[in-house]
């Protein structure tokens, strides 16, 4: 459904603004408002007002309310619950770098993917987020907080490529030179694994980062974890990311939660190491979240650092992700989970 004015490109705009008798500048005047955070054609006082009023009536535009936000003391790291217009809630975290601010945002509302460690999946999938409701995200939070953007993650709420055209099109807004303009090397997706959508994606060569969630080097394990494997297992998994590079000649990011006596062991990195071998990879050791609802318990700090240390000597890149936001939920559908419970 592309018919909301804020998921429409510059063209589409033109092709609306063209029916309604207008000139094609007024669709670059119309685009960039909407791309700067406008919530009402009011604000647009460059347009003259017969037009505003016609474009309110025939395509109403609307912005995402906020339900919490929380800041954390320690980090400057700030998440929000946003309220959406059909009342579902999701979260985006603005995260504050040496190179910038950056935001990880929602692409669905819930997940079907069903990893046992992670809070999102809980409740299932609810629904699809649109293309301006990824957008919204991160206008929104550029505006409320009054921070730049200049860097986005796709690691919220959701799969995004269980999302793939609604992402799609989020992307080429929010790269788009008269929109926020934000470089594709600018840009990370997250995903836990569909091997015919990361085909699909390579297929466009496009400069953003493909992180994977691996978090398992065999099925003996990542079958615990991650259903998604039963579909495609890691053989094929790593296949599709060799392709990939290939294909983009960028380097891929696997991620990996260090959960405790599950993925954590010498042998575990062992065969981490022997998976990526000739793969132009970079590891993200991530300490485990620890979810109510979840028997899994995170690694230990010497169990971290020991792995990290096994794939540095084996050439293969490895950092342990700082973890920001520890003391405000700000991990994957954790507030959002906390909310939908006390409500
Ligand atoms: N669905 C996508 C993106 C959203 S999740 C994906 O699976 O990649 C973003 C990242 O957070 C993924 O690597 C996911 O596996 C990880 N994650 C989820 N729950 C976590 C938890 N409790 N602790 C640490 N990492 C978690």
């Amino acid at each position: 459904m592309m018919n909301h004015i804020k998921s429409m490109t510059l063209s589409e705009m033109e092709g609306v603004l063209k029916e309604l008798g207008q000139p094609s500048f007024r669709a670059r005047q119309l685009y960039t408002w909407l791309h700067k955070g406008a919530r009402s054609y009011e604000e647009m006082t460059n347009l003259p007002k017969a037009l505003r009023d016609a474009l309110a009536e025939q395509y109403p535009i609307c912005a995402p309310e906020v339900v919490r936000k929380q800041e954390s003391k320690a980090d400057g790291t700030i998440k929000y619950l946003w309220r959406l217009t059909d009342g579902n809630c999701v979260e985006t975290v603005l995260m504050r770098y040496h190179y910038g601010n950056s935001v990880c945002i929602s692409t669905e509302v819930g997940c079907r993917m069903g990893c046992a460690f992670c809070a999102s999946t809980l409740g299932g999938l609810v629904r699809r987020l649109e293309p301006y409701e990824m957008l919204d995200q991160v206008l929104f939070t550029q505006v409320d907080s009054g921070l730049p953007v200049g860097h986005i993650v796709l690691m919220g709420i959701g799969e995004p490529l269980d999302n793939y055209d609604n992402v799609m099109r989020f992307l080429e807004l929010v790269n788009s030179p008269e929109g926020m303009n934000i470089s594709m090397r600018h840009i990370s997706l997250s995903t836990c694994g569909l091997v015919p959508k990361i085909d699909e994606l390579a297929e466009k060569k496009l400069q953003l980062t493909l992180s994977v969630s691996l978090h398992a080097p065999s099925d003996q394990i990542r079958d615990t974890i991650m259903p998604v494997n039963k579909a495609y297992p890691v053989q094929q998994l790593l296949e599709a990311c060799r392709r990939y590079y290939k294909k983009t000649n960028r380097r891929i990011s696997f991620e990996y939660a260090m959960i405790r006596g599950v993925n954590d062991t010498e042998e575990a990195a062992k065969q981490l190491i022997a998976q990526l071998k000739g793969l132009p990879a970079h590891v993200n050791l991530i300490p485990l979240n620890h979810v109510e609802e979840s028997p899994l318990k995170p690694s230990t700090k010497q169990a971290v650092i020991r792995f990290q240390k096994l794939l540095e000597e084996a050439g293969i890149p490895a950092t342990v992700r700082r973890t920001l936001g520890g003391d405000i939920d700000a991990s994957c559908g954790q507030l959002r989970r906390k909310y939908t419970k006390e409500t």
